[in-house]
């Protein structure tokens, strides 16, 4: 027997990573082994995951908002903040959840568009995970359309007065301030919105099948008043949350070939251990086939996550090239977190294994930041020229 490879050990992607953003990899990792890991079963069985202190720690992490610079942001490479992704989503989507909404969406959305007041009051707080920020446009009836979103701002003198419900918010119901998009006379605009504002509720949605290990809530805005100054004054029309969504796609690029990574790593150890008919399971054609394909794809996935996190550091990343990793490597994530749990047998069904875990998760990573047929769309028209959305 010769000394086994890892599955990206094949593909030698370190020596496409500079020693700095290895470094801040290998940090995210030693974090997700010590502090996460060994919680992630309990958390993800009762529903539940001590945000608050768990943001903090983030915060001292430095990955709160990493790729973005001043105001206490650390400032790191694309690719950095990409591995950091893959880091903690290789511990858990529902982890990487959390960081990517405070980060690419809550944070990116008040440092893109928002006043220097505003991003004074939240940036630094929300890098250090003193704040936690949650981000609001899809709504009840309105997910992959969000242009139909009924949510409205209403101007009374100096004031907005909000009203709508928005729907599967991660972070909703632990956040100290909301992003929330609304329609306006002028337009769809984004509200910075301190959640103990009177008439503002954030109520946790319950039975979920995935994504366990998140906080994902119902936001109710019953004549929420704001002052004027509550508004992103650079953000008008869709264009604003859309540019913030494209940012939290870029994490997940690179997050779900980390849930993809750990599903492979897991199953490659228990067939090496696991004893069927006189042998290792690992020692059979058909398990190494699955082994081999599963392999390709987390490498290519990886290969395609790398470019793109080049072409973002050098400020000439597409959208519709965001789409094509987003589609590819969830698609694939999924299809591995799968064939992994059936080389697993009944153990795959357990939460003793994190295969089944990262499976569930998946579901909600293929269908959230646009959903797979969403990103087939955006990247139809890209080669077409025809928007096959209506
Ligand atoms: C766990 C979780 C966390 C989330 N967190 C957030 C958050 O923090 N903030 C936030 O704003 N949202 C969040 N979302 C919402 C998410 O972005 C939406 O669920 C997603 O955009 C899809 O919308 P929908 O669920 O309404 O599905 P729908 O839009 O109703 O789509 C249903 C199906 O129709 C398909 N479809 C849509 N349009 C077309 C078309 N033109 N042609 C053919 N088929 C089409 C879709 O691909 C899908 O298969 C979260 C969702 C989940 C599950």
């Amino acid at each position: 027997m010769v000394d086994p490879q890892t599955p990206l050990g094949l593909f030698d992607v370190e020596d496409l990573i500079g020693a700095e953003d290895r470094a801040i990899r290998d940090t995210v990792r030693d974090f997700t082994a010590e502090r996460i890991r060994p919680h992630l079963a309990e958390w993800f069985e009762n529903a539940t995951i001590p945000a608050r202190e768990l943001a903090r720690e983030l915060g001292k992490l430095g990955v709160l908002g990493m790729h973005l610079t001043g105001y206490g942001c650390a400032g790191t490479s694309a690719t950095a903040y990409g591995l950091a992704c893959m880091e903690l989503e290789a511990a858990d989507s529902g982890l990487r959840s959390l960081v990517s909404v405070q980060g690419s969406l809550a944070m990116f959305a008040i440092w893109r568009w928002g006043s220097e007041e505003q991003k004074q009051e939240w940036l630094p707080r929300m890098a250090a995970g003193e704040a936690i920020g949650c981000f609001g446009l899809t709504e009840p009836d309105f997910g992959s359309n969000p242009a139909g979103m009924r949510t409205h701002a209403r101007r009374d003198g100096d004031d907005w007065v909000l009203n709508g419900t928005k729907m599967w918010i991660t972070n909703g119901s632990v956040a100290d301030v909301a992003v929330v998009w609304a329609r306006t006379d002028d337009k769809i605009r984004g509200f910075v919105v301190p959640t103990d504002t009177p008439g503002f509720r954030a109520p946790e949605i319950g039975r979920k099948l995935s994504l366990r290990a998140s906080v994902t809530s119902e936001l109710v805005l019953e004549d929420v008043r704001l002052p004027g100054s509550a508004m992103l004054p650079e953000a008008r029309g869709l264009s604003g949350p859309l540019a913030c969504l494209n940012e939290a796609r870029y994490g997940i690029v690179f997050g779900a070939l980390g849930a993809a990574r750990d599903c492979l790593d897991t199953a490659i150890q228990y067939v090496g251990q696991r004893d069927i008919f006189d042998k290792p399971l690992a020692a059979y054609q058909a398990t190494q086939l699955k082994l081999a394909d599963m392999t390709v794809e987390l490498g290519k996935g990886m290969l395609l996550a790398l470019h793109l996190g080049r072409l973002k550091d050098e400020g000439r990343l597409r959208s519709e090239q965001v789409s094509v990793g987003k589609l590819n490597n969830v698609r694939a994530a999924l299809a591995i977190a799968r064939e992994c749990r059936t080389l697993l047998g009944a153990n795959g069904i357990s939460l003793e294994y994190p295969v089944l875990r990262h499976a569930n998760n998946l579901e909600s990573v293929l269908t959230y930041e646009g959903t797979s047929e969403v990103h087939q769309m955006i990247i139809g028209q890209a080669l077409t020229g025809h928007s096959a959305f209506r």
